[in-house]
């Protein structure tokens, strides 16, 4: 049968197709059809976690709209499955989660949302396809500053917003407004600063420094940069390799993927090409570094309200943070937990205070300050 929770793309191309009613519908049928799977015997009663006792509402499913690339996710969830009994059943979206969203309304079959950036995130709170969580496990694992409000969203990994520097400079810590030193004319490489990794960045540049300080400071990271603020994260590192800049500023977890290239692979060479410092927000009292996020909530109309809970708790265990740093070279959102010895090699991370609401409230006013100074010209 065709089946909307398809795992590949082209399922979910195929599941575009189809209304909101029936694609509904389809999940209601996939629900009879995957009644628990009761593998292993021991698994066959259902196990007294969270919301097993609940209502059978709740047949032993879940269903997971996701942005997140298959490869990434899949084997947590499968790891779910295996110590649940629940099974997940998973709509791979490249984009237009909240359009879907919109045209499925009350009858979406979709448990939980899970994407990256705080924007995206609160993009779906915000339109009201979320609902509140009180999870005591969900508040213990994820300090409150990287949550929405009555547990409307859920950081699961940090991505840290890091200075690539080539791997020859000696360099005693860095603060984000070093940046603008002119110490370091021509020697600077970025991406687009209306990205919304750098939009976000610099939020939280205005929520520290305010907004024209912000704009001084981007004034001054553009005369010092080496090229047009283009291209991605990785290309800050290509370009450190051959000579034109040697810092730039980009994700932490591409660093992850580079070093652990194939030797002798161009990535690898990247990678080997430079050194990871985590820059912090000198002037704040309290400053640290700029974390964005992916993270995920429980949809308005969960179906499976339950067991989306439970795969919200599970993807906070140590197991599953552990899995989910190693297979994307994110940060663990939980304390303590085994770190990716490429990502271990940058040191211990202090995580900028702020709250991530406070952080998207000046988004726009970024992305305005890139254009004001012609940041990308
Ligand atoms: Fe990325």
């Amino acid at each position: 049968m065709m089946n909307p929770t398809s795992r590949s793309h082209g399922g979910v191309r195929v599941a575009g197709l189809l209304s909101a009613a029936c694609a509904a519908l389809l999940f209601a049928a996939c629900g009879q059809q995957q009644a628990p799977a009761a593998s292993e015997g021991a698994a066959a009663t259902p196990q007294a976690t969270d919301g097993a006792d609940a209502a059978p509402a709740a047949s032993g499913e879940v269903n997971l709209y996701t942005t997140r690339e298959p490869g990434l996710i899949q084997p947590l969830l499968d790891a779910f499955t295996d110590s649940t009994g629940i099974e997940v059943n998973t709509v791979f979206l490249k984009d237009g989660l909240m359009e879907r969203l919109g045209a499925e309304g009350e009858r979406s079959p979709a448990d939980v949302l899970m994407t990256v950036d705080t924007g995206n995130l609160l993009d779906v709170v915000d339109a009201g396809h979320t609902q509140a969580v009180d999870s005591d496990v969900l508040e213990e694992a994820i300090p409150a500053h990287l949550r929405g409000g009555e547990g409307h969203w859920f950081t699961l990994s940090l991505r840290d917003r890091v200075l690539y520097a080539d791997k020859d400079l000696e360099l005693d810590g860095f603060a984000y407004e070093d940046l603008a030193d002119p110490q370091w004319k021509g020697r600077v490489c970025i991406r687009s600063g209306q990205h919304p990794y750098n939009t976000s960045l610099f939020a939280a540049m205005i929520a520290h420094n305010g907004a024209e300080a912000t704009e001084e400071w981007l004034r001054g990271v553009k005369d010092n940069l080496a090229r047009k603020a283009a291209g991605g994260d990785r290309d800050v590192a290509r370009d450190i390799l051959a000579g034109i800049c040697d810092i730039g500023i980009a994700n932490a977890y591409y660093v992850g993927r580079m070093k652990n290239a194939e030797e002798g692979s161009e990535q690898r060479q990247w990678g080997d090409a430079i050194q990871v410092i985590r820059p912090v927000f000198a002037g704040a009292e309290d400053g640290g570094t700029h974390v964005n996020i992916s993270g995920a909530a429980i949809a308005a109309n969960a179906p499976n309200r339950e067991n989306a809970v439970a795969l919200l708790e599970y993807l906070v265990s140590d197991e599953a943070q552990s899995m989910y740093a190693r297979a994307n070279y994110e940060y663990p959102v939980k304390a303590g937990v085994e770190l990716d010895p490429v990502v271990a090699s940058f040191g211990e991370m202090k995580i900028d205070p702020l709250p991530l609401t406070e952080v998207a409230r000046y988004r726009r006013q970024a992305s305005e300050l890139v254009d004001k100074v012609g940041f990308d010209n």
